[in-house]
């Protein structure tokens, strides 16, 4: 016989999870369906763990600063093996709280596979739940994404690696070609370089960063290029080939074909909407052309009624915080409580946690432009302010490392839309080692 709640969450991640214990604490009887393991992809094999790596990448670097100052420490003992290992046991530590956090408010996690099925079913496969269903008053579909794959690159997880592979590797390649300089391509080449790989990150847009501010990008570009990075923007990877020990990506930068060798390669391309196969054709759910649900977000309801979707499923900026708060709005909503505006894209903040970082929020100056919002430019140098130098010390006046523009922040001075800023971090610049 199918178990009855008021809501049913299909995906364990930070939009489903959040919403699950939100519901829990206003009192509604929630489900949690979950195939992997809770926490999502930000827990398991997104966020977390790449920030761990991310966090030991900077630490091994700033090793070689020492020697300044008469300490010489032997690199070579690097034991990659445990840089995976700590990594996997951060993701793992915070997805057992999760799972902790869910039993604690009372949620019901089923393990299983869930299909949408009918008005308020959804149907089980795998683990204990196999064969049987889950019947809810309402259901917010929150199964997030996968990378994005795309034909001629087929992912192996040996030599062609998705994000997930690269945060499983337990022993460092000689060489790593990057396909894709978004937030996820820019961090792992600065892993990566640190530790001393040889790195290629490939851009087809004429930047990395590309949904960057321009000028805060090439600063984040520049950097990386001084710390040994080949950066080739106006890039597009047009195929793969086996090269013996190595793959060999062919290249075309601004018309002129070329080729660059790795021993992995990272396909950052993007992610893709884990939308096929949950059922949504049959319940007649609304799509979009890339596969995302589209929602009336707040407070996220689709076109069928009682069905919600939040999180990398729909078409907002795919961020861990962004699926927390969308879960935690529509989950309001169905309580009966007030939502107001909901979520304002335009005060979204993103993060590239390379050396140095990048934040953003809002619109960009040059989609301001477009938009014909009038605005005031400001732009800082990060190596003004006194904070910069103890960490750079004489580096933070040295031209090898002061940006150009570095950083930024507008305000309309007459229209609805919010204000943005875009600025890299300016206490972390670091030397290439
Ligand atoms: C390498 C990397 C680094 C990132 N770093 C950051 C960062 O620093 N900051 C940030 O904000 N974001 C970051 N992100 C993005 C962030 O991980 C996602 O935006 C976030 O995880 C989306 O949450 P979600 O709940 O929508 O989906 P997910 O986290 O994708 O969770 C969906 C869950 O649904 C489950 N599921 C799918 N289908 C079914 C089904 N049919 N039945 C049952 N369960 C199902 C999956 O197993 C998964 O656990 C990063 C992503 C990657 C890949």
């Amino acid at each position: 016989m199918a178990k009855f709640y008021d809501l049913a969450i299909l995906g364990g991640g930070p939009g489903g999870y959040v919403a699950a214990i939100r519901a829990a604490q206003l009192g509604l009887s929630a489900c949690l369906i979950e195939m992997a393991v809770p926490g999502g992809v930000c827990l398991n094999w997104g966020c977390i763990p790449s920030k761990s790596v991310i966090h030991q990448a900077s630490q091994f670097r700033a090793l070689a600063e020492m020697e300044a100052v008469g300490v010489g420490v032997d690199r070579r003992g690097l034991d990659y093996g445990r840089v995976q290992a700590r990594s996997r046991e951060a993701a793992d530590t915070l997805a057992r709280g999760v799972a902790a956090l869910l039993k604690k408010n009372n949620v019901d996690v089923v393990m299983a596979r869930g299909t949408l099925r009918g008005r308020g079913g959804i149907a089980l496969s795998g683990g204990q739940a196999d064969g049987s269903t889950i019947e809810a008053k309402t259901i917010i579909v929150a199964t997030g994404s996968r990378p994005l794959r795309v034909p001629g690159f087929a992912i192996d997880e040996k030599v062609v690696l998705s994000s997930t592979g690269a945060l499983s590797l337990e022993v460092l390649p000689a060489s790593m070609a990057i396909l894709g300089a978004g937030a996820v391509g820019c961090e792992f080449a600065f892993v990566m370089n640190a530790f001393g790989v040889r790195v290629t990150l490939l851009e087809v847009a004429p930047h990395i960063l590309p949904a960057e501010d321009h000028e805060v990008a090439a600063v984040l570009e520049a950097s990386l290029r001084r710390s040994g990075i080949d950066v080739r923007t106006n890039t597009r990877a047009l195929g793969l080939r086996e090269g013996g020990a190595e793959a060999i990506v062919d290249i075309e930068t601004a018309g002129k074909p070329a080729s660059v060798r790795a021993e992995k390669i990272l396909a950052a391309f993007g992610r893709t909407p884990n939308t096929d196969g949950i059922g949504l054709d049959a319940a007649g759910v609304a799509v979009d052309p890339a596969g995302r649900i589209l929602t009336d977000a707040p407070p996220g309801r689709t076109n069928v009624p009682g069905l919600y979707a939040v999180g990398d499923v729909t078409t907002t900026p795919a961020l861990a915080h962004v699926a927390s708060k969308e879960g935690e709005i529509a989950v309001e909503h169905i309580a009966g409580r007030p939502v107001g505006a909901g979520l304002d894209p335009d005060l979204v903040p993103s993060a590239v946690y390379c050396e140095p970082q990048v934040v953003g929020f809002g619109l960009r100056e040059d989609e301001a432009r477009r938009e014909s919002v009038r605005y005031a430019a400001s732009v800082f140098p990060t190596a003004a302010p006194a904070r910069a130098w103890p960490s750079a010390g004489p580096r933070a006046s040295s031209r090898s490392w002061r940006p150009p523009t570095p950083a930024r922040s507008w305000a309309p001075t007459s229209s609805g839309r919010t204000r943005r800023s875009s600025f890299t971090n300016c206490c972390s610049p670091r030397p290439p080692s």
